[in-house]
């Protein structure tokens, strides 16, 4: 196996989560998000429209998927805004992962509905799959076991201080972006937010 990101094993990773939903109807998604324990949810960041959180079935290590606070099944359902700001903390997560784990490259990407290998279709979220040089080999062993609770624990402790971070840098409302201490990444939001109109 060369190929780390092969959609269709999402669905085999996930499957007993998606029939879980399935039986009861709901959203893994919407139950964390609504939920008050963000560290035994694994939830790294918490913004205005999206948040972040790892998968706990991870293909590899630093899995993280960003998630728009609307359950909704793809972008048809999220307004321009919400969805300037789901690429923002995705942009925003890759560099975390990178400063803080240092990958060699990055798979990111979403699985639209069941036949893509989404195992929730209906709440979208870009996943976010750090890689290294030689990874599949490792992935190719752990692929169907559940990642040892011990290691998603460490990833997260080791991620949670740049997440804290950034929600330190985060305006309170969208009106305060303006002003002296805008980053090139605000820029670029900005720029992004005038092109969608
Ligand atoms: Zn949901």
């Amino acid at each position: 196996m060369d190929r780390l990101w092969a959609p269709w094993r999402m669905r085999y990773i996930l499957k007993n989560k998606e029939n879980r939903q399935r039986k009861k109807g709901g959203c893994f998604l919407c139950d964390a998000l609504g939920a008050d324990n963000d560290r035994k949810n694994y939830i790294l960041f918490r913004g205005r429209h999206s948040w972040v959180v790892m998968n706990i079935f991870p293909y590899n290590n630093g899995h993280l998927l960003v998630v728009p606070n609307s359950h909704v099944p793809d972008f048809n359902g999220l307004s321009s805004e919400e969805q300037v700001d789901l690429m923002k903390f995705t942009q925003a997560s890759i560099n975390i992962v990178k400063e803080a784990m240092e990958p060699q490259g990055f798979n990111v990407g979403i699985n639209i509905d069941a036949a893509a290998g989404a195992g929730l279709p209906v709440h979208m979220h870009i996943q976010i799959v750090p890689r290294w040089t030689g990874d599949s080999s490792y992935i190719s062993v752990f692929h169907d076991t559940r990642v040892f609770p011990e290691m998603l624990d460490e990833t997260y402790e080791r991620l949670k201080p740049y997440f804290e971070k950034l929600r330190s840098q985060e305006p309170v409302a969208s009106s305060q972006e303006s002003g002296d201490k805008i980053s090139r990444q605000d820029q670029r939001t900005r720029s992004q937010k005038a092109g969608n109109r």
